[in-house]
């Protein structure tokens, strides 16, 4: 599969499109938003443009008859999610254009934007860009839309088929630097999802302005030795300081994810105060819900191996 925006014959909208895909995991205001995204400003819920064939993007707003769901992430970083279809006064009506398009880009296989409003307190208009995804399915009154993967130009996994996990990852030096940022935030983005945004270590993560923030997603198999960035299966999300230990391999965990820390005895002087030593023989406080989404058994090995025992 190559990437599904060079199917699009309409540059506008194309350009639309990758912008939200850039915007992937950001946090934004309605403003901010209709000054970058078209038909933001007076559109909500499935938006078309005139003279497309095709809706753009998808504004999901709390409080209406919509089911309030977490996305459900795949190890490749791409979400299933429940949408609504457009209702008029008899309820769901499939004839509305919006949904007929809906079902247009289903069967032509062409990505929409996804923007979920968020339950920020103190704010009521604050969105989450979740990216671009397909129309996957409808069936029983909901369009079932999976966000796309990491990696754009493979097909999205799905959960009755978890393909097997790929360590290493090769022919990254073709990418272009904009599509190594929107992957790179694609990866942060689901990790941080996944784990719920605190640290798998020591369960922190602070929230400020609706924003979390001390918490960063480190691959197990490092980048420099070509550990992947395109599954989520390569990723543990940890606050900036187990992060730094966890990168000097002075603790690690094992394929039960109970916790190992050095015998290095004036590191273990030092890091006295420290949770790592609090946990040590523990399993990992803070999982993935879905087994399918933990980390790696060939990448938890490789950080055994390199362990500084
Ligand atoms: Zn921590």
């Amino acid at each position: 599969m190559s990437d599904p925006l060079k199917k699009i014959n309409d540059q506008l909208f194309t350009d639309t499109l990758e912008r939200i895909r850039g915007m992937v995991g950001n946090q934004a205001s309605s403003k901010e938003l209709q000054d970058q995204i078209r038909g933001f400003g007076t559109q909500k819920g499935i938006y078309k443009p005139q003279g497309s064939d095709y809706p753009l993007w998808i504004r999901q707003t709390l409080g209406g008859n919509y089911p309030d769901e977490e996305p459900q992430t795949l190890p490749d970083g791409s979400w299933t999610y429940r949408y609504k279809p457009e209702a008029s006064k008899g309820g769901t009506d499939m004839s509305i254009y919006t949904n007929r398009a809906m079902l247009k880009s289903m069967e032509d296989k062409i990505p929409i934007g996804v923007f979920i409003q968020e339950n920020t307190p103190g704010s009521k208009h604050t969105y989450k860009v979740m990216g671009l995804a397909f129309v996957e399915d409808y069936r029983e009154g909901y369009f079932t839309i999976h966000g796309e993967p990491i990696a754009v130009d493979e097909e999205p996994m799905v959960s009755s088929n978890i393909r097997p996990f790929q360590p290493y990852e090769t022919g990254i030096a073709h990418l272009s630097q904009l599509m190594r940022e929107t992957r790179r935030k694609a990866f942060q983005t689901a990790v941080r999802r996944i784990y719920h945004e605190k640290c798998s270590l020591c369960e922190l993560g602070f929230t400020y302005h609706g924003e979390s923030i001390g918490v960063e997603a480190a691959h197990v198999i490092p980048v420099s030795e070509r550990g992947t960035s395109k599954d989520i299966r390569n990723g543990i999300l940890l606050c900036e300081n187990h992060h730094t230990l966890f990168d000097k391999y002075l603790w690690a965990f094992d394929e039960d994810f109970k916790v190992r820390v050095t015998e290095d005895r004036a590191f273990r002087d030092s890091a006295k105060s420290n949770h790592v030593l609090k946990v040590e023989g523990r399993k990992l406080p803070n999982l993935p819900d879905e087994e399918f989404d933990r980390p790696a058994m060939e990448a938890i090995r490789f950080r055994l191996d390199h362990f500084d025992r």
